[in-house]
């Protein structure tokens, strides 16, 4: 017993809350936090009977507290970035965007294959787990810029996050931006955690593949994602300005291209600009509103 007491005397200061491995550290209980208690604030209570605060604060002694533990703090990055992640990709603009309000009026001569497309996606959504069975998503293609893409792409996103699927929406761009991000030293988070993500995710969207100029490390980080998806069957929807042909002579001696064959079942959007048509009708609109003669 006076041994316990000499001890206490010495070290005072006790961690309650065991190290686990939950904690990636290994100095909290993986709640994120350390428990401490002060014994010789506790021997003062003992002598007292009771804890008198004034004592405790008499003493400068606190007898139970928490600090943050270092994995706190790196987890408080992990969510940020994950929050980052999940709706950098999704523009406002389509965040209400659902099949019910895809309209294919202003692909003009090309209507008949913008509503193709669109039915394509409607069954894509409708069989989800057939496409996920047999690991498949699409790649939506079209030379011109503002053909809808990227509004069928995150129509569709939208559509299976309502039905309950964890979707990651990201564009092109950001995906090595979000890998180089993790060379800086205080990011918190590893190049390979980041890859990871997306080669994990249960629904991967890559919005407007291609636009980069194409780098080795481009082609090997494209690579490594969509090898793995393939390996795991795991549903990813590409979109690009070129077709997966073209792709081959892009990145990694067509070795994306081949991975993303085997992930991906072409869908093409007209060679229109939607967008171009879409604002043109709303002018018309305004116009007419603005110029028509004052009774
Ligand atoms: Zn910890």
């Amino acid at each position: 017993m006076k041994d316990v007491q000499n001890y206490y005397a010495e070290n005072p200061i006790e961690q309650i809350n065991k190290p686990s491995d939950e904690c990636p550290f290994h100095n909290c209980d993986g709640s994120g936090f350390l428990w401490f208690k002060d014994w010789s604030a506790a021997t003062e209570i003992q002598k007292n009977g009771k804890l008198d605060d004034e004592i405790v604060y008499k003493s400068d002694k606190k007898f139970e507290w928490k600090e943050p533990c270092k994995c706190y703090e790196q987890r408080q990055k992990q969510v940020e970035h994950k929050r980052n992640l999940a709706t950098a990709g999704i523009p406002k603009l389509f965040a209400n965007a659902r099949f019910q309000n895809f309209s294919t009026k202003y692909a003009g001569e090309n209507k008949e294959i913008a509503t193709i497309a669109k039915t394509a996606a409607i069954n894509y959504v409708s069989n989800f787990n057939v496409m996920r069975q047999s690991g498949k998503g699409l790649y939506i293609y079209s030379e011109t810029k503002g053909s809808g893409k990227t509004r069928l792409s995150v129509t569709i996103a939208n559509e299976l996050i309502d039905n309950g699927e964890s979707v990651l929406v990201v564009k092109a761009t950001n995906v090595s931006k979000e890998v180089r991000k993790t060379y800086n030293k205080d990011s918190g988070v590893g190049e390979l955690e980041i890859i990871k993500e997306f080669q994990q995710s249960p629904v991967l969207i890559i919005d407007d593949i291609a636009v980069e100029k194409p780098t080795d490390f481009i082609g090997e980080l494209l690579y490594s994602i969509f090898d793995y998806r393939v390996e795991h069957k795991l549903p990813t929807i590409v979109t690009s300005n070129k077709t997966i042909e073209e792709m081959s002579d892009m990145y990694s001696d067509g070795r994306v291209s081949s991975r993303l064959k085997k992930l991906c079942i072409e869908v093409y959007m007209p060679e229109e600009s939607m967008r171009d048509r879409e604002s043109e009708y709303e002018n018309n609109q305004l116009e007419e509103l603005l110029f028509k003669e004052a009774n």
